[in-house]
């Protein structure tokens, strides 16, 4: 059925909130216990059970305990589950829409969106772990065999944030998994209930005890440091911001272990004066507004060829304008609120730093009022190289945009940043595209196209935006370990 909040609340209700630690739900070892809030009107929906690091450790020692078995079973039972998993998932589309509308505040038919991209990963992953290869060869020199396998990495600890609830963690779940790595599974404090879901999910399916945990906690850095400090953990896959992330590489260096760092992002997007001007205004709208800019590969800096640029922003102003903000569950709603306080503080503060240093506002400017994280879409043109804008991350639906007269200089500014994940580029000259694209230092581009996430491409950065790839064809390899057996004949 189709949820109203008040539905979504009684959803909340009939769930359980408690953690999730070797095939059983229980409270947190001190009682603690957090609220989650709804970022459209701050209110208070239901309290969480809080993990201490004493639970964690519960969690690690049934995770490591787990590993040998999950590790043994064939991939193609490892394959049937998931995509069971997949199957559940997507029966159950509406309550995970709602419970993302609810804690995290994107509208419902882009929350069901999110379902659907963040089943797909479990789908992907299914197909994969059925395909799990290794390798026969002749040594060079002759005289033996050089023979490969896959292994599973081991316990896995997966860290996640609350702007995709659900597709963050299946795209780390369903890639552990398929390997045969056991996990705990860490969800950001502000959404954690949509992952309680899932477990929920596991758990009538049957997933063996041990195998997926699940960790939520106010107190993050104390939880990964225990884990991480501890030799039964094997691997810590994160997605956050490129700070946090600096901090687990750093823990992750004392004991060696794997990591898959998804972080901050400062995406650029060039259209040139040859490019399709409606597919490049829709493409904008995507790569800008999608999750209402609060993504780590939305376009964060619009370059546009002066020839153009003027036309481009009026009709990216006029989208903007057409753009309802509102609630979640209002049918009408095109926009939803920001995750908390502090993120309506920081794109507050970057547009009017923008403004004081000579930016000009084209459109929005200024939040919503009332007691929701709500930010209006907002244009700015002008703006100056020394914003803050005009280099930081902005996860808000903010677009700044800026002109450039060559190629050369398009590329220079595109790349004149630490960050490099996902850039955008429009032009009708194929050439030109597959050019700038090759030298865009960025992990991934979007050609003539606005989005680029699939569970079937390899999502990730170069730079400071991270290490390691999720999905695609080797999603799967951050969590297996290849074993090389020299057999003499
Ligand atoms: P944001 O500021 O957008 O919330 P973060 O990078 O702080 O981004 O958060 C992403 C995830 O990282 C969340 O699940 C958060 O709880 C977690 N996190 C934050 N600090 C740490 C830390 N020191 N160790 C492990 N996880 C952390």
């Amino acid at each position: 059925m189709v949820h109203d909040r008040k539905s979504a609340l009684a959803l909340v209700e009939a769930l359980s909130r408690e953690l999730y630690i070797n095939g059983r739900w229980r409270e947190s070892s001190t009682g603690a216990r957090y609220s989650v809030h709804n970022p459209a009107d701050g209110s208070a929906i239901t309290e969480v059970a809080d993990a201490s690091v004493a639970d964690a450790q519960d969690a690690l020692a049934a995770a490591h305990a787990a590993q040998r078995d999950w590790g043994a079973t064939t991939s193609r039972y490892r394959a049937e589950l998931l995509r069971r998993v997949f199957d559940r998932i997507i029966e159950r589309t509406e309550d995970f829409a709602a419970l993302i509308s609810l804690e995290m505040g994107k509208p419902l038919a882009e929350a069901r969106g999110e379902v659907a991209y963040g089943a797909e990963f479990l789908r992907w992953f299914s197909e994969q772990a059925a395909h799990l290869t290794g390798s026969y060869a002749p040594a060079p020199n002759g005289g033996y065999r050089i023979v490969t396998a896959k292994q599973p990495v081991g316990p896995s600890l997966l860290i996640t944030p609350w702007n995709f609830p659900l597709a963050m963690a299946t795209r780390k779940i369903g890639a552990a998994l398929a390997a045969g790595c056991t996990c705990l599974v860490k969800p950001a404090p502000q959404t954690p209930l949509t992952l309680a879901l899932l477990m929920q999910i596991c758990h009538e399916l049957d997933v063996p005890a041990g195998v997926v945990n699940y960790l939520p906690t106010l107190d993050a850095a104390a939880q990964s440091r225990a884990l991480m400090d501890d030799a039964r953990l094997r691997k810590v896959s994160f997605t956050g911001s490129t700070g946090v992330g600096s901090i687990l590489l750093r823990q992750a260096a004392d004991r060696v272990l794997r990591t898959s760092m998804e972080l901050g992002g400062n995406g650029p997007f060039i259209v040139f004066d040859d490019a399709e001007l409606d597919a490049a205004v829709d493409g904008a709208m995507l790569a800008k507004m999608r999750n209402a800019g609060e993504s780590c590969v939305a376009a964060n800096r619009f370059l546009v060829h002066e020839a153009i640029a003027e036309e481009f922003t009026e009709r990216l102003v006029r989208r903007f304008e057409e753009l309802v903000v509102g609630d979640a569950f209002d049918p009408a709603s095109a926009v939803g609120p920001l995750i908390d306080a502090k993120q309506l503080d920081k794109v507050t503060e970057l547009v009017d730093d923008a403004v004081a240093r000579g930016a000009r506002i084209r459109v929005g400017g200024k939040a919503l009022g009332g007691n929701g994280y709500f930010y209006r879409p907002t244009v700015l043109t002008e703006v100056p190289g020394t914003a803050r804008i005009a280099h930081e991350e902005i996860f808000g639906p903010v677009a700044a945009v800026t002109t450039f007269s060559t190629e050369e200089q398009a590329l220079e500014r595109a790349n004149a940043t630490e960050f490099g994940l996902a850039g955008y580029v429009y032009t009708r000259d194929l050439s030109r595209a597959l050019r700038f694209a090759e030298r865009l230092e960025t992990g991934m581009v979007g050609v003539n196209r606005g989005l680029v996430s699939d569970p079937g491409g390899p999502f990730g950065g170069v730079k400071a935006s991270g290490l390691g790839r999720e999905g695609g064809a080797s999603g799967i390899e951050e969590y297996l370990e290849t074993k090389y057996l020299a057999v003499q004949l």
